[in-house]
């Protein structure tokens, strides 16, 4: 941390990177902990094809309980398990984990699972979801793999194959939180989604800045002429829910409709929103 000096100019004090330094390598100790000590836990939130007006799907969204803070968000440790490389075994438990959970769900209710970039750089992933999709027996369409555009930014011919197998194995993919990367629309041309994500920050935003509606309405429009699906993602109220159903989205995914909850409550989610989307 820098702290001023009262002058206008910053100084920087050791002890305070030192203890950045400590609490960084005990978050590393405990994640690796973590693993074998079954601490990991995932979620699932629910999309709405509001076409249909039904759930269309769960997205699988980790979690980790630790022994002494609770739950910590994923934002504060999914960037140690990608430096750390523990993300190559926690990604296969998680998407083996998600295909067996899913394979108790409806027939057509589909999972969503994300992968990090580094899963992609590794050769064994197109491997290890053809495994879970064996071991689970889950049929491969109800399988989707959420990747961002960082996932593409080198955009070279590894990734771009590594993507074609996945598709072969018959599993969809979905591009998530598109609009916050560099050149989103260049993804596009280079690899066929399945799905667009769009990213909460414009829904967020929506009701008071005219720009966000605007960008909100142009991805509907361009995933509709491509053919593509668009999730709103990020809704939490009725309005938002009204304004990008006028602008074209085909699904939503939001508070509004239900958090990420234990695998164990999706029954009651399921019945509960069986009411709500025929209302909405
Ligand atoms: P994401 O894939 O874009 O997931 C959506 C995030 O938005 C989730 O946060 C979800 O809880 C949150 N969210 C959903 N609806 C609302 C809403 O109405 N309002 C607000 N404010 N937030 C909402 P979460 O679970 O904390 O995950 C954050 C990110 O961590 C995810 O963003 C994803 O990038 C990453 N992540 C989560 N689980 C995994 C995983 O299993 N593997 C990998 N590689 N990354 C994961
Ligand atoms: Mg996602
Ligand atoms: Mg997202
Ligand atoms: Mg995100």
């Amino acid at each position: 941390h820098a702290k001023a000096d009262g002058r206008g100019t910053f100084r920087f004090f050791e002890p305070d990177m030192d203890e950045q330094l400590q609490a960084r390598r005990a978050l590393e100790v405990d994640l690796r902990k973590a693993i074998g000590n079954g601490e990991f836990e995932l979620f699932y939130q629910p999309q709405i094809n509001i076409q249909k007006n039904e759930i269309g799907g769960f997205e699988a969204l980790l979690r980790w309980h630790h022994p002494e803070r609770g739950l910590v968000p994923p934002a504060e440790f999914i960037p140690v398990i990608e430096e750390t490389g523990l993300i190559l075994p926690l990604g296969d438990w998680i998407i083996e984990e998600a295909c067996k959970e899913a394979a108790s769900w409806p027939g057509d209710v589909h999972v969503a699972v994300n992968l990090s970039p580094i899963q992609f750089r590794n050769r064994g992933l197109v491997q290890s979801v053809s495994r879970a999709l064996a071991v689970s027996g889950l049929a491969p369409n109800r399988l989707e793999l959420e990747i961002t555009e960082s996932v593409l930014l080198q955009d070279n011919e590894m990734t771009i194959s590594t993507l074609h197998q996945l598709r072969r194995l018959g599993v969809r993919i979905a591009m998530d939180d598109f609009g916050t990367g560099y050149s989103s629309l260049s993804y596009l041309r280079s690899f066929p989604f399945d799905k667009i994500k769009i990213d909460q920050s414009f829904v967020r935003e929506m009701s008071q800045r005219a720009d966000c509606l605007a960008i909100v309405q142009s991805i509907a429009n361009l995933g509709a002429s491509l053919g593509m699906p668009t999730v709103a993602e990020g809704i939490e109220t009725e309005d938002q829910l009204r304004q990008i159903q006028a602008a074209g989205c085909t699904d939503a995914q939001g508070y509004f409709f239900g958090r990420p909850k234990p695998a164990r409550e999706l029954v009651h989610t399921m019945a509960a929103l069986k009411h709500k989307v025929q209302v909405a």
